[in-house]
């Protein structure tokens, strides 16, 4: 018997159109491809910081394993850590989702709160995925440009100018990825006072970067109480624990919207990993020095990077937060993505170019690496660049 199929050509679904794989990821398997052929390839190009999860972590994460907490958790998170990061941020644990990774946080978020056509106001530059997060919901990225002249932050004029009666969310990030900009408690008060005359507008505070801020840092709703029961704070453990692989991350909003939120989490993946969640546990309620320490490792590591671009003729300012500088390309090379083929191919040097952050004529590196990776970088793209 022989079996006819007509096989058809796969199409995926609409709502995949225009989304692609993430540039830094498709940045980092070139830069894996041409390290497997023997090239020296300075990766500077991912978003993870270089230091080992603490072993005190790993350690409660094995007890964990061992105790026998492996069965499926609460979908909203383990009832201890949704206590700890309620009772950290004074509020209660129906306050608190825990999902896998803040990136998860975010998009049901997106899924639960956006109808076809809503918008979201984001400054470009961002984080790569938050246009595709929205898009995947069926909403509409709004994205207002924040120039290097306005140190990458959106001003209360852009915010009032964006806001129309469709408008859901207004996306904040501080400490910026991938600027580094931080907002002041001013700043934030600016934009809280717009928001108080559009009250269908929420505001999504993503602080992943909250503990690797060079200056004080100001969470949102400290700097705007007033709007507390329309902000979902957004966090974890990846960045300041060095926790990317456990994939835990945090909201904190409203007890309606965090139920919407657990809801869409129910069918998606049942809650996060109960292993990791005793991890992330251990990271967040044990003493907390080692914030303190990789911060100034960091701050030094930024310092050197700054002065090596710089001094290789590529114009960047100081971040005040987070692990990466955002440049602008260098004067004699026509665009992003052409200056990051060229540092690859002649540095072998792996940034990635500003337009994956909705800014073309930057570029983005990442210094969370070890110094001797980034004074090998700096020199490399010193001599590529004395070519030009
Ligand atoms: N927000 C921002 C601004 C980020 O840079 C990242 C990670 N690159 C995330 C959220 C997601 O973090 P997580 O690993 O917790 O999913």
């Amino acid at each position: 018997m022989t079996l006819t199929t007509s096989i058809q050509e796969f199409q995926p679904a609409d709502r995949l159109d225009g989304i692609e794989l993430s540039e830094i990821v498709r940045i980092s398997e070139q830069a894996a491809r041409l390290r497997a052929q023997g090239v020296d390839v300075i990766a500077l190009s991912t978003g993870e910081p270089d230091f080992p999860t603490p072993s005190h972590v790993v350690e409660a994460a094995h007890r964990a394993a061992i105790d026998g907490q492996t069965r499926y958790p609460a979908t909203a998170g383990t009832p201890t850590l949704r206590s700890a990061i309620a009772t950290e941020a004074g509020a209660r644990p129906e306050n608190v989702v825990v999902s896998t990774g803040a990136k998860q946080v975010l998009s049901c978020a997106m899924m639960a709160t956006l109808n076809p056509g809503d918008e979201v106001i984001m400054a470009a530059p961002f984080w790569t995925s938050y246009a595709d997060m929205v898009s995947l919901a069926g909403g509409v990225p709004v994205v207002v440009s924040c120039p290097a002249t306005q140190k990458f932050k959106l001003t209360p004029d852009q915010l009032e100018a964006a806001i129309t009666p469709r408008t859901r969310w207004l996306l904040l990030n501080s400490p910026s990825n991938p600027t580094g900009a931080v907002y002041s408690k001013a700043e934030l008060q600016a934009l809280g006072a717009v928001l108080q005359n559009y009250p269908q507008v929420w505001v999504i505070s993503d602080e992943i970067y909250q503990h690797l801020s060079f200056v004080p840092f100001t969470p949102f709703v400290q700097a705007v109480p007033e709007l507390a029961e329309r902000t979902l704070i957004v966090n974890g453990v990846s960045k300041a624990y060095s926790m990317t692989g456990w994939r835990i991350g945090w909201g904190i909003g409203p007890a309606e919207l965090i139920k919407a939120m657990v809801a869409v989490q129910g069918q998606i993946t049942s809650g996060a990993c109960s292993i990791a969640q005793a991890a992330a546990l251990e990271a967040i309620t044990a003493p907390q020095g080692l914030l303190a320490e990789r911060r100034q490792a960091m701050r030094a590591r930024r310092d050197l990077v700054v002065e090596g671009l710089n001094a290789a003729g590529l114009e960047c300012a100081v971040p005040d937060g987070a692990f990466y500088v955002f440049p602008k390309t260098h004067a004699k090379m026509a665009t992003d993505h052409e200056f990051c083929r060229f540092l690859l191919d002649e540095a072998g040097v792996a940034l990635v170019p500003g337009r994956a952050f909705g800014m073309p004529g930057h570029l983005r590196l990442s210094f969370a690496y070890a110094t001797e990776s980034l004074q090998e970088g700096m020199r490399r793209i010193a001599d590529a660049t004395a070519k030009l």
